[in-house]
């Protein structure tokens, strides 16, 4: 914990801590020490992590990186961290990321983006630790902690882990709680770890699980011990390549570490097999219908009177100009458009052509995993991003739709449930790391961790 203490302190240019909680880490930490002593030492016990802005932590500001939500503090803890302190592990702060989780590069963040610790060669350019949960990504890359929890609601654990050589998994749907974690759109968003390597992973993530009341998608099934799933055994496993996933104008590296995968994953005697997953392509446009749509509903509950900011109101202002000056000043750019998007698309006239039609097309995503699973195969590998790490600035101006390609190889697994992990597997032309994606069974995050392990 004090390693890391002061390792955060020397990196004050990364920009990944937003909220540092010295006092919280020393007391937790000595209280691991008195557990250890006494034999009572849980899988995390002492462990110094980061926790994303979006979790609420008790006493501990809380602001999912918005203007909207400057000065909130929480009094209660989400379920998801509050685990992980019954666990024995030692928070270390808040770490920073896209507003409201809204992004692939945290360049929305209230605070100001959190850097790439990884540079190309010699080039000096700061490069994006992508997004949402980029700060999260960059300490641990940066080794500012041992781990760090992130969430992902199209991608925002996978990309940032890809982007810098960590692994990162965004288990099935209803594993981890999502109360006390603040909502972007509740149907996909899910909470995982962000580790250095896969068996990190599989005991954060044990940690993190559990069934919870105050959740009603949170699943009441039992929480497997996914570290003893961890043989290295994939023998007789049936791993799917899907031809919708080779994009047009994929960089050859991309390509080739995409080979290498299946090599790797032969080599350890998996079968592999190219599947169809016919309906990809509508991934992308579907998830910026639906994401929107649930975040429009989500974000509406921050009016200037429940949480954090509140304009400064003219005489004669009423209920109505409260609301819109408090939301325009609160909100970041990206937010706004995402809720006229997401009004847009709920609205009487638009309902059916949008968003009804997007929500079709997740079950037809849904059924082509179902498909692929139900004729026998065990994970499906694609790579993680269309390409390694984009310096700063050189998207966030550009059209948004073209930071929206980013997650082209990841949403598809939101909409569908299922469970993602992305490992490092290498390094581009300048140096950058790489990373790939496995898809797994639901529930079967066991398995998942354990292909992914062959792939380490
Ligand atoms: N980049 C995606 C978005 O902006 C995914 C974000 C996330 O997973 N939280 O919506």
């Amino acid at each position: 914990t004090e390693a890391c203490l002061a390792a955060i302190d020397k990196a004050d240019a990364l920009n990944a801590f937003v909220h540092k909680t010295p006092e919280i880490a020393r007391e937790r930490a000595a209280a691991a020490d008195e557990r250890i002593k006494a034999g009572d030492a849980p899988d995390m016990c002492g462990i110094p992590v980061g926790i994303k802005d979006l979790f609420c932590t008790e006493g501990v500001p809380s602001q999912a990186a918005s203007g909207i939500l400057r000065g909130f503090v929480p009094q209660y803890e989400s379920t998801v961290s509050q685990n992980l302190i019954d666990a024995g592990a030692v928070m270390l702060g808040k770490l920073n990321m896209d507003e409201f989780a809204m992004g692939s590069s945290n360049e929305t963040s209230v605070y100001g983006n959190a850097v790439n610790p990884w540079r190309r060669g010699n080039d000096d350019t700061a490069l994006t630790p992508g997004g949402s949960s980029g700060g999260s990504a960059a300490a641990v890359a940066a080794d500012l902690c041992l781990a760090a929890t992130g969430t992902d609601t199209g991608g925002s654990i996978r990309q940032p882990a890809a982007f810098t050589g960590i692994t990162g998994i965004k288990p099935t749907y209803g594993r981890c709680s999502r109360w006390g974690v603040v909502a972007f759109a509740s149907s996909l968003d899910q909470a995982g770890p962000m580790t250095k390597d896969v068996r990190d992973s599989a005991i954060m993530l044990r940690a993190m699980c559990s069934h919870d009341p105050k959740d009603s998608t949170s699943a009441d099934l039992p929480v497997p011990d996914f570290e003893a799933a961890l043989t290295g055994d994939i023998k007789g496993k049936t791993i799917g390549i899907p031809k919708e996933y080779r994009m047009d104008g994929m960089p050859e590296e991309i390509d080739a570490l995409w080979t290498q995968g299946k090599e790797m994953l032969r080599d350890a005697g998996a079968k592999i097999v190219d599947i169809s997953l016919p309906h990809t392509k509508y991934a992308l446009p579907a998830y910026y219908v639906i994401a929107p749509a649930e975040a429009s509903s989500n974000l509406a509950r921050y009016d200037g009177v429940r949480y954090g900011h509140r304009a400064k109101l003219s005489q004669g202002d009423g209920i109505t100009e409260m609301y819109e000056k408090t939301r325009a000043e609160g909100f970041g750019k990206e937010v706004q458009r995402r809720v006229m998007v997401g009004t847009y698309v709920l609205s009487a006239g638009f309902y059916d052509a949008y968003y009804n039609r997007a929500r079709r097309v997740r079950t037809l995503i849904k059924r082509d995993f179902d498909d692929a699973f139900a004729a026998g195969v065990d994970a499906i590998l694609t790579p993680a991003t269309p390409s390694s790490a984009f310096g700063l600035g050189e998207m966030a101006e550009a059209d948004p739709v073209q930071m929206y390609l980013n997650d082209v190889f990841t949403v598809t697994v939101n909409l569908a449930g299922l469970p993602g992990i992305a490992v490092p597997t290498g390094l581009d032309r300048q140096g950058l790391p790489l990373g790939l994606q496995l898809i797994g069974r639901p529930w079967e995050e066991g398995d998942l961790l354990n292909t992914a392990y062959a792939l380490e």
